[in-house]
């Protein structure tokens, strides 16, 4: 015979809770109280790293429009496109910088956030999105590609996770931290097995982060996109065609074709769109997420 809960409520079935006064609000008066304050009264301002193109450009330009000021990072090489992006942000009316640093060293990323105060106020979020792909075989790896992999997208997101989060706890009222992770870190790609395992890293860490973070008030979530035509994709639908020898551009439309439900290749603003929801209030009770934005490649 299969077992069955009585059909109690939780006041029955707990003496101790039943005498306790009914609160007026909804939420119990048991809850640990973690929740968000508003970020509505404050000046809102951002870190988007990697922004000068791509998913951190479409990140950094839409929470500008949502009204954020915002650090635009990227390295030094890419800097040119850092000010373009801070000349269309002044454009909207927010207030923007440029900030050239490289997220696999701390000692910049902390000097990155003290600039970021110093310009734009106290930090209230921070979108953890360098990262970089490389295509090739796990036997042919190299000690210096996995090094060189785990070294931005895991010690880059650990530091500016860590950086953002210090500074966000001395300010006292709680923060958003984001990272990018990638469908790659639910199934990975074969030839992409080190960027997918810097990925799951993401997911892992992201984890950790919101469950040490919540007594802060502050919460940590992960975006995963899926194939977004950005120069990432370029290159790795180069590097993939030269071992099936595919023609530039095939790859990722038989990619597109063949695994994607919605039949079409992402755009950065598929992301930033959602990267826009996990950062506004509208998110709030979550942490330690990490959601999918891939058109239906693979189903969470
Ligand atoms: P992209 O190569 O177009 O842009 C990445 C940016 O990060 C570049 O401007 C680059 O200069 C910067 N960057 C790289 N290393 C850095 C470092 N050490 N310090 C500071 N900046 C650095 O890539 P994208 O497609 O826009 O990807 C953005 C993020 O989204 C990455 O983390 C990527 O792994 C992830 N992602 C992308 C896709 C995709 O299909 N394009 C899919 C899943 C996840």
């Amino acid at each position: 015979m299969a077992f069955r809960l009585p059909a109690r409520t939780l006041w029955q079935a707990s003496p101790k809770l039943a005498f306790l006064p009914r609160a007026t609000s909804q939420a119990p008066r048991w809850v640990r109280r973690y929740a968000l304050p508003s970020l509505d009264h404050q000046n809102r301002t951002a870190i988007v790293t990697g922004s000068s193109r791509g998913i951190g450009k479409a990140i950094a330009l839409r929470l500008a429009q949502d009204g954020y000021d915002i650090c635009v990072n990227d390295v030094a090489a890419n800097q040119p496109g850092a000010e373009e992006v801070v000349k269309e942000i002044k454009d909207m009316g927010r207030n923007a910088f440029p900030y050239a640093a490289d997220v696999s060293n701390l000692q910049e990323v902390q000097q990155m956030v003290q600039a970021s105060v110093k310009e734009l106020g106290p930090l209230n979020t921070m979108v953890a999105n360098a990262g970089i792909a490389q295509v090739k075989a796990l036997l042919d790896l190299t000690e210096q590609d996995l090094r060189r992999m785990f070294e931005v997208n895991v010690f880059g997101v650990y530091n500016c996770y860590s950086t953002a989060a210090k500074q966000m706890i001395s300010q006292g009222s709680g923060g958003k931290i984001l990272g990018a992770a990638s469908i790659v870190a639910f199934k990975p790609f074969a030839l992409l097995s080190h960027y997918s395992a810097s990925k799951w890293a993401v997911r892992g860490l992201t984890q950790a982060f919101a469950m040490e973070m919540a007594t802060h008030k502050i919460t940590v979530n992960a975006y995963a996109p899926g194939i977004v035509g950005t120069a990432m994709w370029d290159l790795i639908d180069e590097e993939l065609g030269k071992t099936t020898g595919a023609k530039k551009g095939d790859t990722i439309k038989k990619y597109t074709n063949e695994l994607i439900a919605l039949g079409r290749t992402s755009v950065p603003e598929d992301v930033s769109s959602t990267v826009s929801f996990l950062c506004g209030k509208d998110s709030d009770y979550m942490t330690g997420q990490t959601i999918v934005i891939d058109g239906g490649i693979i189903f969470t």
